[in-house]
């Protein structure tokens, strides 16, 4: 039988020494750039490495209620939210544990502005404006497409408010190299440069993919730079997800039947529905650890879940030998936009969450059961 882990299956592993890799990498960043690096909660929440994450980030950016406890009990370092709408009921507690909130219209900002200093007359006050520059590569995951609902337009924008503002957000890239960047920064820099006098801070949101091996960070650096020195005793944030989970671990599985139908497919006990859901939505094909495209080595399978979806796929994928039940698949890469968004649709196990120590040693620092699911039901 293949075997990769000595683990039960499904778990995603999350491998310290490159998440710590990634963090250096982005903490180089921030020390040659001066700007501000916050892991954006949405794309990687596995907080039992916050301790780690914490010894180089500044802190957390949260999109509501939940995240922002996160950030506060298992980080404790800056805590950044924002949404697309606060409700009134969430507001106050927001503003108690949030050192900035950011608002996403002028209505939310008037709404909540007086809530929220009452609280905590410390929070900095931020709104998220869209620079209406839309480079994104897929339109579900691009914040400045056509009638986006995120952030603020230049003509929406209203001037009155910018004494209540203590910074401006943007957040327009998806997996994106600093070219994607500088295009955004034109086009925010040309529609909103003149209200920046007052502002303690711009955020260049997240989307930046700096972990990335082409990822030209001398780059980055230089147009965080540029920008500094452009507006002078302005601060920058970044706040990127994907970039810290980035190629830091997979999702280990096993084959549990081989059967065929015009092909071999082998049924494993993940599903792309509920484990790693990017490779239907985004569509994108992840990598098996020795896998190749079909065809290309002598055994080929689809890879499919153990859902009743008929579209809980994962590919078509080659192998040098034939499956056997038993053998574990390794899907490289899931450590971001995956357990954060994970479903016990169908009752599906939700994988273990699994940390490989520096050591070599695997620790499981979470399984789940059929309590999560009946949990979450009622
Ligand atoms: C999703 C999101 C991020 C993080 O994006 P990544 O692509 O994971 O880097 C940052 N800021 C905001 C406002 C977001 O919605």
């Amino acid at each position: 039988m293949r075997k990769f882990y000595e683990i039960a299956t499904p778990a995603y592993i999350c491998e310290e020494q490159r998440l710590e890799s990634n963090l250096k990498t982005l903490d180089r960043v921030q020390r040659e750039s001066g700007a501000k690096i916050l892991l954006a909660l949405k794309g990687y929440a596995m907080w039992s490495t916050f301790e780690t994450v914490g010894q180089y980030l500044h802190g957390c950016t949260a999109s509501g209620l939940h995240e922002a406890i996160l950030a506060r009990e298992e980080m404790g370092k800056e805590v950044h939210t924002y949404s697309p709408a606060f409700k009134e009921c969430d507001i106050e507690e927001i503003a108690r544990i949030s050192d900035h909130i950011v608002f996403n219209s002028p209505q939310q900002l008037e709404r909540y502005f007086s809530k929220a200093k009452a609280v905590n007359p410390a929070v900095s006050v931020s709104m998220r404006i869209n620079p209406e520059y839309a480079s994104s590569p897929v339109d579900l995951y691009n914040p400045c497409g056509l009638y986006s609902r995120l952030g603020t337009t230049a003509q929406q924008f209203n001037p009155s408010q910018l004494s209540k503002l203590d910074g401006l957000n943007f957040h327009a890239l998806c997996e994106q190299n600093v070219d994607a960047l500088e295009g955004v920064l034109d086009a925010f820099e040309s529609k909103f440069g003149h209200c920046f006098s007052g502002l303690k801070y711009v955020n260049f949101g997240g989307g930046h993919h700096i972990t990335r091996s082409d990822y030209d960070v001398e780059r980055l650096i230089e147009v965080i730079l540029d920008f500094r020195e452009r507006h002078e005793g302005i601060d920058v944030y970044l706040e990127p997800g994907e970039a810290v989970g980035w190629q830091t671990g997979p999702l280990v599985s096993t084959v549990l039947d081989i059967v065929h139908n015009g092909m071999d497919i082998a049924i494993l006990d993940v599903s792309a529905e509920a484990h790693m859901p990017d490779t239907l939505a985004m569509p994108y094909r992840a990598e098996v650890r020795d896998a190749a495209e079909a065809g290309k080595k002598p055994y080929t399978y689809r890879l499919g879940g153990n859902t009743c979806l008929a579209g809980d796929i994962m590919g078509d994928y080659s192998f040098d030998a034939p499956l056997k039940i038993g053998d574990q698949i390794v899907f490289e890469d899931q450590m971001h936009y995956t357990f954060v968004k994970n479903t016990t649709f169908n009752g599906v196990q939700l994988p273990a969450l699994a940390i490989k120590r520096k050591s070599g040693i695997i620790d499981v620092v979470r399984r789940f059961g059929y309590a999560d699911y009946q949990r979450r039901l009622s």
